[in-house]
């Protein structure tokens, strides 16, 4: 049996998986990513790691490389806030020739998580989708006609940098009034710390103690009181949702999609933040635009990324016509 392998660096760990041609899992492994190390040695820990899923009669065909960061249409790392010794990185230079040549396939993290998510989660079947993935920060990708949508220099999806306010708050990126200064885990956690100021004693004792849990105000202890029930949890979450929904909006008269899916941490709340965002998608969007437009929880969870990735150079391999029967 043939097999694939996809990796998805991020800004602490690594993950690595080996999955079939059909995306059925096979194994899965994590490891530190310990980016301070430099480039050189995590590409010699990454290859050592993954150098038994490559060779004999199961051996991988092909390995796809998601990373944390921008990587232009040479496949190199262009731009990687959270790994900034892997800038410049050409993740197929390096890491092909340490692992008998094979094909390097090397997407963005949201990319690949995009691409999963289409070819065997929440957007299977569908050639129009969008992926916004919520969590420290707020990133996007776009598959339009069936295939990933890069862009002139192989960069285009970002999705969380789009303004949604002359003047508001600074974003990661250096700009402001991003959509990730207020939908990112930060922008949230403002968001609720405003509402939690204007609370009553009554009404913020159990959002107070989902912080004492969590050790902080945090997107986790909002979703952990709502999910227990806290009225002020829940309203909160419904002004992220009117939010995300007003967002999603804008997408949907640009793109006209099948799906949006919205992935990333944040998203675990489920419905208790999509039925206001879907709410108000539909009040904001175009009539025209948002008929029969799913907004949809991501589906594959923590490993979308090496899946998606592992599927992306399946799909590179098909494409260079070296896939054996
Ligand atoms: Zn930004």
């Amino acid at each position: 049996m043939k097999t694939l392998v996809g990796v998805d660096v991020g800004g602490t760990a690594c993950k690595t998986v080996r999955i079939t041609p059909e995306g059925e899992l096979l194994q899965e492994k994590v490891f530190p990513t310990r980016g301070e190390e430099g480039r050189a040695a995590f590409v010699e820990r990454l290859a050592s790691e993954i150098e038994p899923w490559m060779i004999g009669e199961d051996g991988a065909e092909a390995l796809g490389v998601a990373v944390a960061g921008l990587v232009d249409e040479t496949g190199t790392v262009v731009e990687a806030p959270n790994l900034l010794d892997f800038e410049g990185w050409k993740v197929a230079e390096e890491l092909s020739p340490r692992l008998g040549g094979v094909l390097v396939e090397v997407a963005n993290d949201v990319n690949a998580m995009a691409w999963g998510e289409r070819i065997l989660g929440a957007a299977r079947g569908a050639s129009n989708v969008l992926l916004l993935a919520l969590g420290t920060g707020v990133g996007g990708a776009i598959i339009i006609d069936g295939k990933l949508y890069r862009g002139t220099h192989g960069v285009a999806g970002e999705l969380g940098h789009v303004t949604l306010q002359v003047d508001g708050p600074p974003c990661s990126c250096g700009q402001s009034g991003h959509v990730e200064a207020y939908l990112g885990q930060k922008g949230i956690a403002v968001l609720a710390g405003g509402r939690l100021d204007a609370a009553t004693e009554e009404e913020k004792e159990k959002l107070l103690e989902a912080c004492r849990e969590e050790g902080e105000l945090n997107t986790r202890a909002v979703a952990r009181a709502a999910e227990a029930g806290d009225p002020l949890s829940l309203s909160i979450l419904q002004d992220v949702g009117r939010l995300l929904g007003l967002v999603c909006a804008n997408y949907v008269n640009i793109f006209n999609p099948e799906v949006i899916v919205i992935g990333g941490g944040v998203a675990l709340s489920g419905d208790l933040l999509l039925a206001p965002a879907r709410r108000s998608m539909k009040e904001r969007a175009m009539r025209a635009t948002q008929r029969g437009v799913r907004l949809v929880r991501a589906e594959l969870g923590l490993s979308a990324a090496a899946i998606g990735a592992a599927l992306l150079a399946q799909g590179a391999l098909s494409e260079s016509g070296e896939m054996e029967s």
